[in-house]
């Protein structure tokens, strides 16, 4: 049988690319300065990258399914320039205040689950790196490590009580820890 993988569940903004408030075009897209050669790093050992990103702008009416896989698209382009790949970008477009309740939004852990399925992971020895509570309290829930960056709302959201396992700089200090702290 194979071995469970591994992965570290990536937030988009605020921790691969600034926060915005609301990223409706590709031209808001800036990459946080080492990011993408993080990426790149935690890839070449083995672990899985997969972003799990809350986009309630298209349950808005701020941006269209299409316009979010744009992005997406320049995103991944912007990152292979880098040298760097994502395995798998995952999006709730929902909320709750505009249309509906969903069991993706995070903290629902839909998303994650459909990602463990994908990939065979063992979520126990994953890791989530955010910039928000959510992100973390989302972590606390799937049963795995949150790691908190200070890019972005650097869990000063006010959300949620969830605290991280480790809090760092940004996500090139978050993935040279989880480069030392995960199994080959
Ligand atoms: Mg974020
Ligand atoms: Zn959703």
């Amino acid at each position: 049988m194979a071995r469970p993988r591994s992965a570290v569940f990536l937030d988009r903004d605020g921790v691969i690319v600034a926060e915005v408030d609301y990223l409706v075009d590709a031209a808001q897209l800036k990459l946080i300065p080492g990011s993408a050669r993080a990426i790149a790093a935690l890839r070449r050992a083995g672990l899985k990258t997969i972003v799990v990103s809350n986009q309630s702008a298209v349950a808005r009416g701020m941006l269209s399914l299409r316009g979010l896989s744009k992005i997406t698209k320049a995103l991944k382009r912007m990152l292979k320039t880098k040298g760097a790949e994502l395995d798998a970008v995952y999006y709730c477009p929902h909320h709750p205040d505009f249309g509906r309740s969903c069991a993706c939004r995070k903290p629902g852990l839909a998303l994650l689950k459909k990602a463990t399925r994908r990939f065979r992971l063992d979520l126990g020895s994953c890791f989530f790196v955010g910039d928000t509570s959510t992100d973390m309290l989302t972590a606390r829930r799937a049963g795995m490590r949150g790691l908190l960056v200070r890019t972005g709302y650097g869990g000063k959201d006010g959300k949620h009580r969830a605290r991280p396992a480790k809090t760092f700089h940004d996500l090139a200090a978050a993935a040279r820890w989880i480069l030392r702290n995960s199994k080959p």
